[in-house]
């Protein structure tokens, strides 16, 4: 979709349309259901004669992008031929059964295309719609298309300042066709979400009853409904039933309440002052025109997808060299492996730890958005970027 007709479909449909019909509620502040189970709880005796009642029940706020989750198909059974982005979240969210046992649901249109026609600024406002719906609601689910949602879910890692739970969710089935994952994701998404279990953990995304750290989940495989996976390391936790099973933290939730947030506080940065940066792929005798031509379109920085370890061709090698010293540009080596860690670094140059190339090149993004300092950035990296374990003092 064209900027142009996505800013006017914004306009269209950025209404916050209210799903829940709930009953009067009155909100237990701080609440979350621990474990999901749909208990409304008496608040004070009730006097005799009245039946007054308080839900628990967290507010989470569903904030919809599109994708194949809002996709219409052809017919039921059409499984690839159907119009992603189709469908509004508030109906989507209305024909959802018993979603009022687990939680107050909102609905916000943010847009409603595939994954792929966001931009970068795009992110940016999402990212701010979603640190202002956590004002006032326990925690958001975003659902979006999955060609990209690694990298809208990491974008949004990196950047929302609540420290409430962010889920994003989609389907690899559109809405509309028998045995649809997108039902059974929206509804354990807003599980997951209203349990609050995941709170400083930063971004998760959950499809097929499982959930991902956000920095590290991949989608794996182009049609299958298991596609997203977090390689060698593995999932999260599990969504069964009422039961939300978490086996693992992300390192991030080890951080100290004052060292969780990142640098990236979007409220501090204009839209217009977004860094450039694209990733290079290296392969057998790769040429040197990836770096060049990034170079000349006037990319900040550059994220190299190595072979092995990192490495990268010999001419591509040679144009590196050339854009550190003619243009200074910074560097992020990754390995297209698909897994593992990586330490090539040098002047100019930092290890991307084992941060995939779509994953390192946002944190480079960000990073130069708010800074042009090597050091800065470098330092960075090995914090916000690498996120390994360390247990605090007992
Ligand atoms: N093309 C779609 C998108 O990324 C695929 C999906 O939603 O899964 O928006």
């Amino acid at each position: 979709m064209s900027t142009m007709s996505m800013k006017v479909l914004k306009t269209v449909l950025a209404l916050g349309v209210t799903a829940a019909a709930a009953a009067p509620v009155v909100r237990i502040p701080g609440a979350y259901a621990a474990e999901v189970t749909g208990t409304v709880v008496a608040s004070t005796p009730a006097a005799a004669g009245t039946s007054t009642v308080v839900s628990a029940l967290p507010k989470v706020e569903v904030i919809a992008t599109g994708g194949t989750i809002a996709g219409q198909s052809a017919d039921a059974t059409s499984f690839g031929n159907y119009r992603a982005g189709t469908l509004l979240i508030a109906d989507m969210v209305a024909e959802l059964p018993d979603k009022d046992k687990i939680a107050q649901v909102s609905t916000y249109q943010f847009g409603n295309s595939g994954s792929s026609a966001y931009s970068i600024p795009d992110l940016y406002d999402l990212s701010l719609r979603v640190d202002q719906a956590l004002k006032t609601q326990d925690a958001v689910v975003v659902t979006s298309g999955t060609d990209t949602m690694e990298e809208i879910a990491y974008f949004l890692d990196l950047t929302v300042r609540s420290s409430k739970p962010v889920i994003v969710t989609g389907s690899m089935r559109p809405w509309t066709v028998i045995g649809s994952d997108a039902q059974a994701n929206l509804y354990n998404a807003i599980k997951l979400a209203a349990s609050g279990k995941t709170k400083y953990f930063g971004t998760v995304l959950m499809l097929n009853d499982e959930f991902h750290a956000a920095r590290e989940v991949t989608k794996s495989n182009s049609y299958r409904t298991d596609t997203f996976v977090t390689p060698e390391l593995g999932a999260l936790g599990y969504i069964d039933e009422a039961g939300v099973r978490i086996y693992r933290a992300p390192a991030r939730a080890l951080l100290s309440a004052a060292d969780w947030n990142t640098p990236f506080d979007l409220s501090k940065l204009n839209k217009s002052n977004l860094a450039k940066v694209e990733i290079a792929y290296s392969y057998q005798d790769a040429g040197a025109g990836a770096i060049s031509s990034f170079v000349a379109n006037g990319a900040d920085g550059i994220v190299t997808a190595g072979t092995g370890a990192g490495g990268i061709s010999r001419a591509m090698s040679a144009e590196r060299t050339a854009a550190i010293a003619d243009h200074d540009t910074i560097f992020v080596t990754t390995t297209r492996t698909g897994s593992g860690s990586n330490y090539s670094s040098g002047d100019n140059i930092i290890a991307g730890d084992n941060l995939n190339a779509v994953h390192a090149r946002l944190m480079l993004l960000l990073s130069l958005s708010f800074s042009n300092d090597f050091d800065t950035v470098k330092g960075w990296f090995e914090t916000y970027g690498a996120a390994q374990v360390s247990v605090p003092e007992k």
